[in-house]
């Protein structure tokens, strides 16, 4: 059974594949999570500079106007989204990447294809810690 709204955690989704976005957000929200969808860098770092209640990242590397690097690396120096849990999108070949992430303070890694459920598994077990 879905629990109350009050109770969900709040996911923000970046990603700019509104296909992929779609997927994430219709799983997700059997979870129950509450899910935002933003579609590129900026919209994200505007999102989180504000003190608008996000509780999960899923953070895409790809993306228009500023990279899941630069977003990253930017909201690990914001005081309230020091600790927020980061699990970053990768596509197969960016192992560079990465590194970088893990580097800037990612907190999880997921290479597309993923399946739905397996993402949706990982949440909960950080959520779980
Ligand atoms: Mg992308």
């Amino acid at each position: 059974m879905p629990t109350s709204t009050a109770d969900s955690r709040h996911v923000l989704v970046v990603d700019d594949e509104p296909y992929i976005g779609r997927i994430i957000q219709l799983k997700l929200e059997q979870g129950p999570y509450q899910v935002e969808l933003v579609h590129d860098g900026r919209s994200a770092l505007e999102r989180l500079r504000s003190a608008h209640r996000v509780d999960l990242i899923l953070l895409d590397i790809m993306l228009p106007h500023a990279s899941g690097l630069d977003v990253l690396a930017e909201l690990r120096r914001l005081p309230h989204r020091h600790e927020t849990p980061v699990i970053m999108l990768t596509a197969k070949g960016q192992e560079a990447d990465r590194e970088r992430a893990a580097q800037l303070g990612a907190t999880d890694f997921l290479t597309k294809p993923f399946s739905p459920k397996k993402l949706l598994a990982r949440i909960d077990e950080i959520f779980a810690r």
